[in-house]
C-alpha cells in the first residue's frame, strides 16, 4: 500500500496496473486528477461531470472512476509550500493514469516550467496531440475537416533540455572557448550559448510508439518531421533512427515511401503519391509478411511541412517529430482545427500516461466561467479511449460535435460566429451532456 505525506486515497476503487505491456484496466479505477491553475476549476468543474455521465450512460453501474485530487500548482503552493510535492509524482507514478489542467508556471522558484519538469521527471517522453475537426467549428482555412492527424512530439530531448549558459557568464566563457579552442568553431564571445542533445534511444522510443499507435488504430502513414536537411547530426539522426526502428521492428507492417515508389506508380502513371486512398489497395490491413497493406513511413523537412499542413492536409495521418517541431507544429495545426480550446493533448511514456489540455492556465479568464472546456473534455476522452472505454469516449465526442453544430459554443467561437450567443464554460458541459442522455 502506497504512503503519502498529505493526501487521502479513495476508499474505493483500484488502480490501473500494466502487465506485460498491456493496460489492466479494472471497472472501478482509480483515477487521480489536477485541477489546474487560473482557468483549470472551471474547465475541471465543466469536465468531469461529463465523464462521468458518459461512463454512466454506457455502461451503468458496473463502470465509474473514483477521482482522486492531487496537487500541482497554486494548490500545491499552498498546501506543501511548492508547486510540485513529491506526493504528486508519487500518486501519478503509482496510479499510472492520470489528468491535469493547466498550471501557472511560478515566476521565481528555480522551474523553468512545471509542465516541462513533470514531464522529464515521469518520463512522458510523448506528447500526444490528435489534431481532428469537428463540423461547425470556426476554422480560418476552407476544408478543415481535411485535418486528422495524430502528433507525437518528443518531450525530453532537444533544445527543451534545457541546457543552456547565459550570455557574460563564466560558464559561458568556458564554454565558447573550449568549442572555439578545441572544436574548431567560430562562437563569437558576446553569445549566450545552448546545447541540443537528441539521442538513439530518445528517438527510437518515440517512433515506435508513434508506429505501434498507427498498426493498432489502423492509420495510414508515419511522417517523421525534421529539419535534417541543416542539422544533420541531430535532426538528420531523428530521420535515419526513426527509419531504422520501422524497418529493424516493424518490417512486416510498414513499408518506406521510397519503397512503395519503386514498386507503384501515381494516378497519372509517373507521379507517386501518398494521398489517403489512392492506394487504399496496400492498407488498411495487418497481415505480416502481405508487401500490399502496410502503413507508409515518409519524412519531410519541417519548414516545408508547415506548407504541407495546409496544401495538402489529407497526405498527413501520424507525424512523429523532435521536440522544438513538435511544440510550433502542434499549435499551428490545432489553429487550422478551431483553436487551442478544442486540442486535447496526453504525455505519455513507458507506463505512465498523463492527459492534459494544450492551452495554459489563461488568467484573465480566471473564474469567470468563460472559458472553452473541449481541449480538457477531449483530453479526458483520449484516456477514456486509452483505458478501452471506446463506448463512453465516443458517446462524448458524438454530443460534442452536436452540441457543437447546434451553435451552442463558448466566446472563442462564438466571436467567429454571426449571431452567435456564447455560452458559459459550465453550460457547455451541461449541453454536451443533455445530447447524451437523448
Ligand atoms: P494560454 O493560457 O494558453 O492562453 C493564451 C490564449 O489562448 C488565451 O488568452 C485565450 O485567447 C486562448 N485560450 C487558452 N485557453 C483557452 C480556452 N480553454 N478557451 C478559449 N480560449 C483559450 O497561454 P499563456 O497566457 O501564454 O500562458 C498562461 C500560463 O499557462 C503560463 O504560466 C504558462 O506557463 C502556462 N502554460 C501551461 C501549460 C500547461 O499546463 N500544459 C501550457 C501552456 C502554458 P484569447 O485571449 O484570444 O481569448
Amino acid at each position: 500500500m502506497i504512503e503519502f505525506d498529505k493526501l487521502a486515497p479513495p476508499e474505493k476503487g483500484r488502480k490501473i496496473e500494466m502487465e506485460k505491456g498491456k493496460l489492466q484496466v479494472p471497472d472501478q479505477p482509480v483515477i487521480p486528477f489536477i485541477e489546474g491553475d487560473g482557468i483549470g476549476p472551471d474547465i475541471m468543474n465543466a469536465s468531469q461531470p461529463v465523464w462521468n455521465a458518459a461512463v454512466e450512460i454506457a455502461y451503468g453501474d458496473k463502470r465509474k472512476i473514483n477521482w482522486f485530487e492531487i496537487y500541482g500548482g497554486e494548490k500545491a503552493s499552498e498546501m506543501y509550500g511548492e508547486p510540485l510535492p513529491q506526493d504528486t509524482i508519487n500518486a501519478i507514478e503509482h496510479y499510472i493514469v492520470a489528468i491535469k489542467g493547466p498550471l501557472t508556471t511560478p515566476v521565481a522558484g528555480g522551474y523553468r516550467s512545471l509542465n516541462v519538469t513533470m514531464r522529464q521527471m515521469l518520463e512522458l517522453y510523448a506528447c500526444v496531440r490528435p489534431v481532428k475537426y469537428y463540423r461547425g467549428v470556426p476554422s480560418p482555412v476552407n476544408n478543415p475537416e481535411q485535418m486528422d492527424m495524430v502528433i507525437f512530439r518528443e518531450n525530453t530531448e532537444d533544445v527543451y533540455a534545457g541546457i543552456e549558459w547565459e550570455q557574460g557568464t563564466e560558464e559561458v566563457k568556458k564554454v565558447i572557448e573550449f568549442l572555439n579552442k578545441k572544436m574548431g568553431t567560430d562562437i563569437a564571445e558576446d553569445s549566450g550559448v545552448g546545447v541540443k542533445p537528441m539521442s538513439i534511444r530518445g528517438t527510437k522510443r518515440l517512433v515506435r510508439k508513434a508506429i505501434k499507435y498507427a498498426i493498432d488504430n489502423e492509420r495510414n502513414s508515419v511522417t517523421l518531421v525534421h529539419k535534417g536537411n541543416i542539422m544533420k547530426f541531430t535532426e538528420g539522426a531523428f530521420r535515419d533512427w526513426g527509419y531504422e526502428v520501422a524497418v529493424d521492428e516493424f518490417r512486416d507492417h510498414v513499408i518506406t515511401e521510397d519503397e512503395l515508389w519503386d514498386q507503384v506508380k501515381g494516378p497519372d502513371g509517373v507521379t507517386p503519391t501518398t494521398k489517403k486512398g489512392a492506394f487504399k489497395h496496400l492498407r488498411g490491413g495487418r497481415e505480416p509478411g502481405n508487401p500490399g497493406k502496410r502503413i507508409v513511413i515518409k519524412d519531410r523537412i519541417a519548414d516545408q511541412m508547415f506548407q504541407q499542413v495546409l496544401t495538402r492536409t489529407d497526405e498527413y495521418d501520424v507525424v512523429a517529430l523532435p521536440n522544438l517541431n513538435g511544440d510550433y507544429l502542434s499549435d499551428a495545426c490545432a489553429a487550422q482545427i478551431g483553436g487551442l480550446g478544442i486540442a486535447p493533448g496526453a504525455n505519455i511514456g513507458d507506463y505512465i500516461a498523463l492527459f492534459e489540455p494544450t492551452h495554459g492556465s489563461a488568467p484573465k479568464y480566471r473564474g469567470l466561467d468563460r472559458v472553452n472546456p473541449s481541449s480538457l473534455i477531449l483530453s479526458g476522452v483520449m484516456m477514456l479511449k486509452y483505458m478501452g472505454w471506446v463506448e463512453a469516449a465516443e458517446l462524448i465526442e458524438d454530443a460534442l460535435g452536436k452540441t457543437i453544430m447546434d451553435r451552442k459554443v463558448t466566446y472563442d467561437f462564438a466571436r467567429h460566429l454571426k449571431g452567435v450567443e456564447p455560452i458559459k464554460t459550465s453550460e457547455f458541459g451541461q449541453e454536451i451532456i443533455r445530447r447524451m442522455k437523448n
